[in-house]
């Protein structure tokens, strides 16, 4: 029986666009369904949030076509990172020495990502993009996967990937377990400026039970700048910080902020968004795959989550792209667990080491825990730990 398509990718987020962006020209059909309206998916609407990106990661957004999409002055450049615990003057240092060329990363807005992703695969013919409608099943018949969509439509093709979010559905629905964890906290984020100058570092302060961000972006007063603050809170308290108006805020988040920036104000709508993390026990199934937050979805304040996300559609279109040119079918099984294992070998450790973390700073204030979180910023400032932090900062997967 023919199948409809080769590829069905439930999901139009940045990882699913940017894997139907790396199977440009493959000679595949792809079918790239996502429930958001054709309009939200081609303009974005700002979320807030500022993505730091590893050079490798720029590198993959430029092979897909879609790094030129995005305006030159909306990219501000890391160049250095500072981890402060608590009141504590200890602090962890990354400078841009310790990348390969002088800088950390670079900062993009999420919504500019997700739109020149969206152009650089949405005009293609081999695409074709099914918005305002989701995938909610899949059954695996022979050689095919039907897919069942929110319409009550029935698409087959060879292999379904999805990149549904890190709550996914379709993981749930072909019964891969994850680890997911619940923070009951929200992720605030929201651009400020500010009277003093960040010099283009970035800076978490791990308080108690909340964590407190600084990324450096462009613009802002000449004699100060303007930051995106990023605040990790209970999530009463950030439903309060939303309720203030712009003034108040202002004023409570210089308060927060221990006027390390200076006197800081709103200079922007605030978003938030439940902390939650997730680890799938599988990344892939018989014709069926696994990608972005839906596989691996780390801790916002890591940074990392597009990084990797990133990096797993690359190793998963390098695997289908050399079962192809093997003859091989499209859902090949050997290709799928060189997928999974490259995926899991990259991400796993990382993974739960930023979750020992970010559970530790996430408790209260007793004794026991203060000490703990001493000792790991003082762990971490070893210099071979150092140097592998700042490594996979810098590029999430080297040794690949
Ligand atoms: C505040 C914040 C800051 C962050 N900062 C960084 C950072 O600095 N660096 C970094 O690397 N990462 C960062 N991240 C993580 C990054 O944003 C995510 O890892 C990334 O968005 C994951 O992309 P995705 O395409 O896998 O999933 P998503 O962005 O969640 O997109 C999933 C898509 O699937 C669609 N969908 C849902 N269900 C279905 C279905 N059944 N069928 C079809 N489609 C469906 C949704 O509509 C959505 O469009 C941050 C995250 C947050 C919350």
């Amino acid at each position: 029986m023919a199948r409809d398509f080769d590829i069905i990718v439930a999901g139009a987020g940045p990882v699913g666009l940017a894997l139907v962006g790396s199977l440009a020209g493959a000679g595949l059909r792809i079918a790239l369904v996502d429930p958001q309206p054709a309009a939200a998916l081609a303009d974005p609407a700002d979320d807030g949030r500022e993505i730091a990106l590893t050079d490798r990661s720029v590198g993959r957004e430029d092979a897909i076509g879609a790094w030129a999409g995005i305006p030159a002055d909306a990219v501000a450049p890391l160049r250095h990172m500072r981890v402060l615990n608590g009141p504590s003057h200890y602090a962890m240092h990354f400078g841009a020495g310790e990348g390969t060329d002088g800088r950390l990363g670079r900062f993009a807005p999420n919504h500019w990502l997700r739109r020149a992703l969206h152009d650089a695969v949405a005009a293609r013919a081999d695409v074709s993009l099914l918005p305002g409608r989701s995938v909610t099943s899949i059954r695996v018949e022979g050689r095919a996967a039907r897919a069942v969509l929110s319409d009550g439509k029935a698409l087959s093709a060879g292999l379904v990937v999805a990149a549904d979010t890190r709550r996914s559905l379709l993981r749930t629905q072909q019964r891969i377990p994850a680890a997911l964890h619940d923070y009951r906290q929200s992720m605030l984020v929201c651009p400020v400026e500010h009277t003093l100058p960040h010099g283009e570092t970035a800076t978490a302060w791990f308080e108690y039970g909340r964590t407190l961000v600084t990324l450096p972006l462009n613009g802002g007063p000449l004699d100060g700048g303007r930051s995106s603050a990023v605040m990790t809170l209970d999530r009463a308290d950030a439903d309060a910080l939303l309720a203030l108006d712009d003034r108040a805020f202002g004023v409570e988040v210089s308060r927060r902020y221990r006027n390390r920036l200076g006197a800081m104000r709103s200079a922007g709508a605030r978003h938030a968004v439940p902390v939650v993390t997730a680890y799938a026990q599988r990344f892939v199934a018989h014709r069926f795959a696994l990608l972005g937050d839906a596989a691996v979805g780390m801790h916002p304040t890591t940074a990392h989550g597009f990084n990797f996300g990133l990096l797993g559609q690359h190793a998963l279109a390098s695997a289908l792209r050399a079962a192809l040119d093997r003859g091989a079918d499209v859902a090949d099984p050997a290709a799928l667990r060189r997928y999974e294992s490259a995926h899991r070998r990259e991400t796993r450790l990382f993974f739960a080491g930023a979750e020992a973390v970010m559970r530790l700073y996430a408790v209260g204030d007793s004794l026991p825990a203060r000490l703990l979180r001493d000792a790991a910023l003082r762990l971490g400032n070893l210099p071979p730990l150092r140097h592998a932090l700042a490594a996979r900062m810098h590029d999430p997967d080297l040794g690949i």
